[in-house]
């Protein structure tokens, strides 16, 4: 087994919150490598390219608004964000239908939340709102769905908080042309290449005061500090990265915390056959609340051939195979469309689908707080010993946590941490 020593720092994972770490270790003068576990970088932003022609999204695929960290990296990269279509469609009877006021009604009724002394449930909060029953049904889907989460487990008072946080801007959404991961690999450019090590999967930390030492399938790397990254689902299943001595002062704040669950299909079309259909101008996000797949969103220009579908929360453990996606998803898509399914599958050329429940370096798609978890997040971001330091989007307490923004954030704040150590 070789042993590496010379850096001060060793990152554990090269998604954004890794990548932005060592990118502002650099700046500070300090010395680092990220060990990944996968052949890539990007983690959770996983673009992969049809052919020559346009890039489809795996993973992360939106920008929420204009959170400051995102925009000056694109600004820095000169990558020019394009708006999505802020149409919202919704499958009634008679067809489609724009949806002009369910989304009013839906931030009206999260608006009803409030941070309270006792926490609950979302579906407890819910619950004692006086609302009409339908908008409690699309407030109680859209949490599902956005927040890929249990609505019986996920903070009321966390969700009140990321109200309070989210600026006007935070309905706002924009897409990269090339993709999510171009970002990531502007980023990466600017790094000493040889210092991200590919295909590096960590197993264990043994460590003491200024000393640690990481293990991986094939090497020893040792430092005096490191950096952890991976997701929340990892850091939360039993043995996947193992620390000696062990961390009992993070298990509270791992309880508290769950791992949200959420899988995407995207179909390729020969044509966008949807533009020859009434609605004529469909493009942006149409919900089919009756359908399998309800949440379903068209491509960056009006032409792309994709359409997207999503399920989130709990209901995708129950599910989660590639073959019910795809085979619930055509159908989804036939009877939105009314068009015959054999139809559809002639018009088909090919099916992106990632499972991020089964995924085993994420095991989840994003975090959320659990009932009595507000501290959560800054308990788990809490340096130990100055010697093992934490980001990620579950560590994020600018508001922003789970999206890619609050990576960005989280790998900020820890490489200042770092850097402020003497
Ligand atoms: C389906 C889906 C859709 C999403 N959509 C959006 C969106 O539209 N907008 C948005 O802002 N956010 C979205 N997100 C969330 C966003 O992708 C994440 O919040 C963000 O990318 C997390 O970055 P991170 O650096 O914290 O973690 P990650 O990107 O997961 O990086 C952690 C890295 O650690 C590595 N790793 C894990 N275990 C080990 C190990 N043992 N040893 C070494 N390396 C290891 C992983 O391989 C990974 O590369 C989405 C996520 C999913 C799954």
């Amino acid at each position: 087994m070789a042993l590496n020593s010379e850096q001060e720092i060793i990152i554990i994972g090269a998604g954004a919150a890794g990548l932005m770490a060592a990118d502002a270790l650099s700046r500070a003068g300090k010395k680092w490598i990220i060990l990944e576990a996968r052949g890539r970088i990007g983690g959770r932003i996983f673009t992969v390219h049809h052919g020559n022609s346009f890039p489809v999204e795996l993973g992360a695929e939106f920008i929420h608004g204009r959170p400051r960290v995102t925009w000056e990296l694109l600004k820095r990269f000169r990558v020019k964000a394009v708006p999505v279509p802020s149409s919202r469609w919704r499958l009634g009877e008679g067809g489609f239908k724009q949806d002009l006021n369910s989304w009013g009604k839906l931030s009206q009724a999260l608006s009803h939340l409030r941070v309270r002394k006792k926490d609950r449930s979302f579906a407890q909060a819910l619950a004692e709102m006086k609302i009409s029953a339908p908008v409690k049904e699309m407030a109680e889907r859209f949490v599902s769905s956005y927040h890929a989460s249990d609505i019986h487990k996920i903070s009321a008072n966390d969700l009140a908080f990321q109200q309070e946080a989210a600026g006007e801007s935070a309905m706002e959404g924009y897409r990269l042309p090339k993709g999510y991961g171009d970002l990531l690999e502007n980023l990466a450019a600017l790094l000493p290449s040889r210092a991200i090590q590919l295909n590096q999967k960590a197993l264990q930390i043994r460590w003491s005061r200024s000393q640690v030492e990481v293990l991986t399938q094939k090497s020893r790397f040792k430092a005096k500090r490191v950096l952890i990254t991976v997701p929340l689902g990892v850091l939360k299943s039993p043995g996947a990265l193992v620390f000696r001595p062990a961390l009992r002062d993070k298990e509270a704040a791992l309880k508290k915390l769950e791992m949200g669950l959420a899988a995407r299909i995207s179909f390729v079309f020969s044509q966008p056959f949807w533009r020859n259909a009434p609605p004529r101008n469909l493009s942006g996000f149409f919900q089919a609340e009756e359908a399998d797949i309800p949440i379903w969103w068209t491509g960056l220009s009006p032409d792309s051939p994709v359409l997207t579908g999503w399920l989130g929360g709990p209901r995708v453990l129950s599910i989660g195979s590639r073959n019910w996606f795809m085979r619930r998803g055509l159908e989804s898509l036939s009877r939105v469309f009314g068009l015959d399914g054999k139809y559809l599958k002639s018009k088909l050329l090919k099916v992106y689908f990632h499972d991020w429940s089964l995924d085993p370096f994420s095991l989840g798609a994003y975090s959320y707080c659990g009932v009595g978890g507000m501290s959560a997040r800054k308990d788990l971001a809490r340096p130990v010993e100055k010697t093992i330091f934490f980001a990620g989007e579950a560590t994020d307490i600018s508001g922003e946590a789970s999206t890619v923004a609050g990576a960005f954030y989280s790998g900020l704040r820890a490489a200042e941490e770092i850097s402020h150590i003497q």
